[in-house]
């Protein structure tokens, strides 16, 4: 506790911000007996500090469009130190929110930075609220009712605090960040390709959503602004290199509204392949684990579209992976085993290992119970498990034994 309350006040010494401290115990036994959660360590834990808080002028609410054509207000604020850094901007989340604090240009906010990077507006200060002079000034409050981007008119679905453009097709900023998404580390990963250069080839008119990437050609890119013959061929190779992007980051990357990696995974894995996705009833949607009404009925929605459909059918064309590879030489030696992993292995580290258990369908378990099946055990097999096991009674395989377990 001492030390928590020293970093308290001392954190604001840092040449970095930080937002709390963690609490290990750092006794390596201690730490293989705790063991780990499907998520985290048992052995460690954050404490996170008191957001701080601070009142600055709201100077204007501007809206932004983002990726799935969702509206959100932004607060341009009077810009002030918080948390070791100047904020000039916050985010409002809705319409709901400047509602319910009624805000207008000229109030006084309290902003805190939560775990987000992005600040929010927390509150207003009642004793200070700003006269409104004109009719003008009242309506720059209000949330739009057209695009901003491309004049469309928004769309709020019953029930839904967020405002839409309904444009997918040609609004630039859901065009354009569709294409960043797709191209983005965790799904197609593209070398070579930044979300300035997107900007540029949207721009340029060479690329209108992310299967016109696999229609690019060189003598397309050369004419370009920085782009030199060998930006182009990274580029062009980066492109290449995608097509072969397993099937989950395919589909996470399409940009279906609530299908996030883990959904994405989810619903490659049980439904195998795009088209088994496209013509999924509602019913066999929410069969898949962690799908819920929301999710399939966004799914269901994109899949309605023939704008979609056209374009995932140009994105196959193109080569890229619709279904999910089997593995090869996988079996079901292992079906149904619960396996503990432990120690330090010779011809496989330890994720190899656990990658073989999964391919022969076993499940690795992070600790021993009565339901493990067998523990494949290597070097330096920590003595408490080791321990355990013998008291449980549990087969103890060695690196070589598992092997031909499953050869
Ligand atoms: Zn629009």
């Amino acid at each position: 506790m001492d030390f928590i309350s020293h970093w308290e006040t001392e954190r604001h010494n840092l040449p970095f911000a930080i937002d709390g401290v963690v609490i290990k115990v750092d006794r390596y036994d201690q730490q293989e007996r705790l063991g780990l959660t499907s998520k985290s360590p048992r052995w460690a834990i954050s404490f996170k500090f008191e957001t701080e808080r601070v009142r600055t002028r709201l100077k204007e609410i501007t809206y932004q469009v983002g990726r799935t054509g969702a509206v959100t207000p932004v607060a341009n604020l009077e810009p002030i130190q918080l948390g070791g850094t100047t904020v000039k901007r916050a985010s409002l989340h809705n319409a709901d929110q400047i509602l319910r604090l009624g805000l207008i240009d000229g109030d006084y906010v309290y902003v805190e930075k939560g775990g987000e990077i992005i600040p929010k507006v927390v509150g207003v200060d009642e004793s200070e609220r700003a006269v409104v002079t004109d009719l003008f000034s009242q309506q720059s409050s209000s949330f739009p009712t057209h695009c901003l981007e491309c004049a469309t008119e928004l769309v709020r679905e019953e029930g839904e605090a967020i405002h839409y453009c309904p444009n997918r097709l040609t609004c630039p900023p859901q065009v354009k960040g569709r294409i960043v998404h797709f191209i983005s580390r965790k799904a197609m990963n593209i070398d070579g390709l930044g979300s300035e250069t997107v900007v540029q080839l949207v721009e340029a008119g060479l690329v209108v959503d992310p299967s016109s990437l696999y229609d690019l050609k060189e003598e397309d890119l050369l004419p370009l602004d920085r782009m030199a013959k060998k930006s182009v061929d990274k580029l062009l190779a980066g492109i290449e290199a995608s097509k072969s992007i397993s099937f989950e980051r395919v589909l996470f990357g399409l940009g279906i509204r609530y299908v996030g990696e883990t959904v994405a995974k989810k619903l490659a894995r049980s439904l195998g392949n795009l088209d088994a996705i496209m013509r999924a009833e509602k019913e066999v949607l929410v069969e898949v684990d962690e799908i819920g009404e929301r999710i399939a009925d966004s799914v269901i929605l994109y899949f309605a579209d023939e704008g979609n459909i056209n374009f995932v059918r140009r994105l196959g064309e193109a080569g890229l992976r619709l279904a999910v590879q089997e593995i090869v030489g996988a079996t079901n030696k292992l079906d149904g085993a619960s396996i503990v992993v432990s120690g330090v292995f010779e011809k496989h580290d330890r994720v190899g290992i656990k990658k073989l258990i999964e391919m022969h369908g076993g499940k690795v378990s992070s600790s021993i119970s009565k339901k493990t099946s067998f523990i494949v055990a290597g070097d330096k097999m920590g003595p408490s498990k080791k321990e355990k096991a013998e008291k449980l009674e549990i087969t103890i395989l060695s690196e070589d034994e598992f092997l031909s377990k499953i050869a």
